[in-house]
């Protein structure tokens, strides 16, 4: 079969294993290419793992600390001749390449949310693994169902009491769009936190712990974004931020949880990237295109691979902020960087997009989370469909 993109406003429907799996080859290559990380986990955790921070995180674990890993994620497998989710070949691809190398690597393909796949990773780690020491919480979801009521909620990416009028760009169609987005209703504000708060994180760091499945200093670190005020009404200071607050008092929580362990809670906050998840927000795509032509011009530009390396290589401790946060946005939010933003996004429109911006990159790098578009792949071949 020949693989072709399909995307459908902010998303791709097809996925190409060759050009997924060359991707986190490439990631692999950048990590060694960077040297061993010393005094690092050596049995990690990754919920999240098939995509953007979560895969990075993981590669980085994997290759950088030389450590065994268990990924848990959530993606559709290839079956009966349909074409599996990207994050489906890049964990398989991950688990290969990890072996091959003689670590362990364990993957879980589920509903991270239940118990039934906490349950499923705690006897993995007793089986295999003995104990962890760093977990790393990077789910990003639009839904999840509580596994104590049964309830499902839906997160909204929507502004809070007045409604958002602002710039986006159509990804598909490479226009740029003034949108007006309603403001979230108390339900909705709450369904996000539900989501994407820090509950479930909580649950599974209380569920480790009872299973005595933690090592004694064990580290554990979830990922937030506070970005630069064109984005505040949708993202800090919409349901989207709120939930983000929700999972920094879970990192308190959490902090005493692992006092008898002495272990740490984290939050970091990393740079705005391209991953499935952020091309789902309005106004990021725009703001992305934006920042990447400043960052590369500047050479100071960073994808997901680089920050994780960063995150991981700083033993968890790059620019702490005076609430203890690590700031790995530190280069995205220099003063110089974001004058440039403020003064191109007011003139920004479709005419001027490929010029004032770098979508280009933007979409290149969107088309590559599907494993198209990467260099080295024969897209002319026909793929085999198990
Ligand atoms: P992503 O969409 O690339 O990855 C999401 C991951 O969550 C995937 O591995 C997916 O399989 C998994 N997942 C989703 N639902 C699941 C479920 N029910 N069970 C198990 N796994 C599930 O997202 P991302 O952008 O890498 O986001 C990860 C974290 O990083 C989020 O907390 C996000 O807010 C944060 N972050 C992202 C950015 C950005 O620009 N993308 C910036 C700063 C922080």
């Amino acid at each position: 079969m020949i693989i072709e993109p399909k995307v459908r406003g902010f998303i791709c429907v097809t996925a190409h294993s060759e050009g997924c799996k060359k991707n986190v080859l490439r990631q692999i290559n950048y990590v060694k290419s960077q040297g061993e990380i010393v005094d690092s986990p050596k049995k990690v955790l990754i919920i999240g793992a098939s995509t953007g921070y979560g895969l990075a995180s993981r590669i980085v674990a994997s290759f950088g600390c030389k450590a065994d890993t268990i990924g848990v994620y959530f993606e559709r497998p290839e079956t009966e001749g349909k074409l599996g989710s990207a994050g489906f070949y890049n964990g398989r691809s991950l688990d290969e390449f990890s072996r091959a190398e003689g670590r362990l690597s364990e993957s879980i393909n589920g509903d991270a949310f239940s118990d039934a796949i906490k349950g499923q990773a705690i006897a993995l780690i007793r089986e295999k693994f003995s104990q962890i020491d760093c977990i790393i919480y990077s789910l990003a979801s639009p839904r999840r169902t509580d596994p104590v009521s049964g309830e499902t909620y839906k997160s909204v990416l929507k502004p809070i009491e007045a409604p958002f009028l602002g710039k986006t760009v159509n990804t598909d169609t490479e226009q740029v769009l003034e949108i007006a987005i309603d403001p979230a209703t108390e339900e909705e504000i709450e369904a996000t936190r539900k989501v994407m708060g820090g509950e479930d994180w909580e649950r599974w760091i209380e569920q480790l712990l009872a299973a005595d499945v933690l090592a004694k200093g064990v580290r554990t670190c979830a990922y937030s974004y506070i970005g630069p005020e064109v984005t505040w009404p949708i993202y800090t200071h919409g349901t989207i931020g709120r939930a983000k607050d929700h999972l920094e008092q879970s990192a308190k929580n959490i902090q005493n949880k692992l006092e008898k362990l002495q272990g740490e809670a984290m939050i970091s906050v990393n740079k705005a990237v391209v991953t499935q998840a952020s091309s789902a927000i309005p106004v990021v795509p725009l703001y992305n295109s934006i920042l990447f032509k400043i960052m590369k011009q500047k050479g100071i530009h960073e994808g997901c691979i680089e920050q994780m390396y960063r995150l991981f290589s700083s033993h968890f401790n790059a620019n702490r902020d005076e609430v203890g946060r690590i700031r790995l946005d530190n280069l995205e939010m220099r003063d110089d960087v974001q004058r440039e933003v403020k003064a191109i996004w007011p003139r920004i429109s479709t005419e001027n997009l490929r010029t004032l911006s770098d979508f280009g990159g933007y979409y290149q790098d969107f088309l590559r989370l599907f494993g198209f578009g990467v260099a080295g792949v024969d897209y002319g071949k026909d793929i085999e469909i198990s």
